[in-house]
């Protein structure tokens, strides 16, 4: 499709003039666009901070478990109670959860694996989940937004810069919504929704 992907490359600054973005300066080059998209989940204000955007968002970080011995589980679900995912996975199950209002950063507390173990332990007769498990936990920062509800669309600061963050719990579901928006925005054409609940900044 001519997608071109730098990953491990890191946005350092942006260069504006005349209320568009002109380029992008990462650790490795710089980037002109015509059309730039604010996708960077939970640094995403970092980034708007250097354009003079102040965006509410905070990171919501949760944790997952990937247990590699059988489960024998092999229907997805959702613990209601304990707002814990299960997934089974090629070769290993995940148990998934919490939500940790924190600052950015990747630090695993014990408590919240524990608590995840746990739950699932009770809903699943006879599940071990091994401390080898525990320990290989591992963190990943949810973006979040005050009201729940992502930011999509362009703010009346640039022309050239249309966002699309905050996705919270939901963004590998609402991932294509949002791609399909962010082309009908910057193609300029009319938006499948009405695009004002997602407004960058909106009041809370
Ligand atoms: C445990 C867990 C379970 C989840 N389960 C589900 C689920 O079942 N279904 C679902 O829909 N969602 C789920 N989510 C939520 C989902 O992962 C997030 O909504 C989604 O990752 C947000 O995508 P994003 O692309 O906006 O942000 P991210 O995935 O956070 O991606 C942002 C990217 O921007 C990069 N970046 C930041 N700053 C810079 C910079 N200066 N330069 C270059 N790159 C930068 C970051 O490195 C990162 O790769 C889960 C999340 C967690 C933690």
């Amino acid at each position: 499709m001519g997608v071109t992907i730098h990953a491990e490359e890191e946005v350092k600054d942006i260069v504006v003039s005349n209320k568009s973005i002109t380029k992008l300066i990462t650790d490795k080059r710089e980037i002109l666009a015509d059309e730039f998209v604010m996708a960077a989940g939970s640094w995403s204000p970092i980034i708007s901070k250097k354009l003079g955007i102040k965006m509410l968002l905070q990171p919501g970080k949760g944790y997952r478990i990937n247990v590699a011995q059988e489960t024998n589980i092999t229907i997805p679900a959702v613990l209601l109670e304990a707002k814990v995912a299960v997934t089974p996975m090629n070769g290993f199950t995940r148990f998934s959860g919490t939500m940790e209002i924190d600052k950015i950063n990747h630090k695993i507390n014990p408590v919240r694996v524990n608590a995840i173990a746990n739950s699932a332990s009770e809903y699943y007769h006879g599940l071990q989940i091994s401390n080898q498990d525990k320990e290989a936990a591992e963190c990943g920062l949810r973006p979040v937004t005050p009201d729940g509800l992502p930011y999509i669309g362009k703010t009346s600061q640039y022309h050239n810069l249309t966002f699309a963050t905050g996705h919270a719990m939901m963004g590998w579901s609402l991932g294509p919504a949002t791609g399909k928006l962010v082309s009908e925005i910057i193609s300029d054409q009319k938006p499948s929704l009405d695009l004002t609940p997602f407004h960058v900044q909106r009041r809370f």
